[in-house]
């Protein structure tokens, strides 16, 4: 079954905070709740989904997976898993009580064995390695697969035994007065299975610790929030279920002198006022290294230059962005009695109506200002 877009069945949008999200899933829970509906079948699928959608949307980690990867990049099994349960039952257990149950999903059969949880990752990147892509080795404590017993966790050459207790149900009958109430069985705790000889390696679990080394190809062009997504790679699924998925989250560094937005770079390049004045060629750098750029005589300080194509290259389309060098005037400093006597010679030359292009306006909107407050 294919399933709806998490923000349409709240009917929030994308950019949607915590607060309206909260505010949309309490308004649709109040309408679709199956305690107001009564047993219609096609509205309490509604509630399910809304549940989910709730589910998914009001827990950070698995948001930002559903965002990236949609409902793919969400761990279905619902039974654990490294992105952990909403706070659905914190909410409103005391108002509705759990209908459908958080974790007893599947009946009253035994619990088939539950897939492994995924992992995540932060790797830390240089904004080089971010742009130019990159494999690096990551060692990640998780649990592995026993190869000794093939994750059945029964030594080898024996096998798991039915349990006794529950007759490989999972789960016993309780009788409480006029009740009868189904619980997962004390003696397998619910697994139907009760291993009398267990693995050495493992010690019964099909899994074990270990920290396993991975080479993740990171592709050109990634920025911080980017995650990979290694399928399988998580922690090992129990007795044999299959693993969960590893996620790698990217984080950038801040660079000496680049700040990047998007594709685009940016960085501050310092001119001397006499380049800024009479135009010249500097030298700026790029990632792959300097490149010269013509500044134009009359320069004013702040002013950017964009140079095409010198960005990053996006690691989703094949644009690649631009650099952007904002040029600051640089006032001299430690100036020599010859400099200061040129300088002052040069002011005296000066004019601010026809070589102070920025203090006339200025002057003329400080008038006009004092003015205003003398009316
Ligand atoms: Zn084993
Ligand atoms: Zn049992």
């Amino acid at each position: 079954m294919s399933k709806r877009d998490c923000y349409e069945v709240l009917g929030v949008s994308r950019s949607a905070t915590e607060k309206e999200v909260k505010k949309a899933y309490k308004r649709l829970a109040m309408k679709y709740h199956p305690d107001r509906t009564k047993g219609d079948d096609a509205l309490e699928e509604k509630f399910k989904e809304v549940k989910e959608a709730y589910e998914i949307l009001n827990d950070p980690q698995k948001k930002a997976a559903y965002d990236q990867y949609g409902h793919e990049g969400v761990n279905q099994s619902h039974g654990g898993g490294g992105f952990g349960h909403g706070d659905f039952g914190d909410q409103f257990g005391d108002i509705f009580g759990d209908i459908f149950g958080g974790g007893r999903r599947g009946g009253g059969g035994a619990q088939r064995p539950q897939q492994g949880s995924d992992l995540r990752y932060n790797m830390e990147l240089t904004l080089e390695e971010a742009v130019k892509g990159i494999s690096k080795e990551i060692e990640i404590p998780t649990l592995v697969h026993c190869e000794q017993c093939n994750g059945s966790g029964a030594k080898k050459g024996t096998q798991a035994k039915s349990c006794g207790t529950c007759h490989g149900q999972g789960q016993v009958q309780m009788r409480q007065g006029f009740f009868a109430v189904n619980q997962t069985c004390p003696t397998c705790r619910g697994k139907g299975k009760i291993i009398t000889d267990p693995c050495h390696k493992c010690h019964g679990d099909g899994r074990y610790e270990r920290s396993k080394t991975l080479s993740v190809k990171i592709p050109a062009g990634v920025d911080t929030g980017d995650r990979i997504r290694l399928s399988g790679e998580g922690e090992a699924g129990e007795h044999g279920a299959p693993a969960g998925d590893l996620y790698v989250q990217m984080n950038v560094r801040e660079h000496e002198v680049f700040v990047r937005d998007g594709n685009n770079l940016y960085c501050e390049v310092p001119i001397s006022f006499t380049e800024a004045a009479l135009g010249g060629e500097i030298e700026v750098p790029t990632l792959d290294g300097r490149v010269k750029l013509k500044i134009s005589a009359e320069t004013q300080t702040g002013r950017m230059y964009r140079m095409r194509n010198k960005g990053v290259k996006s690691v989703r389309s094949h644009s690649t962005g631009d650099l952007m060098c904002k040029v600051i005037v640089e006032t001299p400093v430690k100036l020599s009695s010859k400099q200061r006597e040129l300088l002052k010679e040069f002011e005296s030359l000066c004019s601010s109506k026809k070589n102070k292009p920025k203090s006339e306006g200025f002057i003329n909107s400080l008038k006009t200002f004092f003015d205003d407050l003398s009316k």
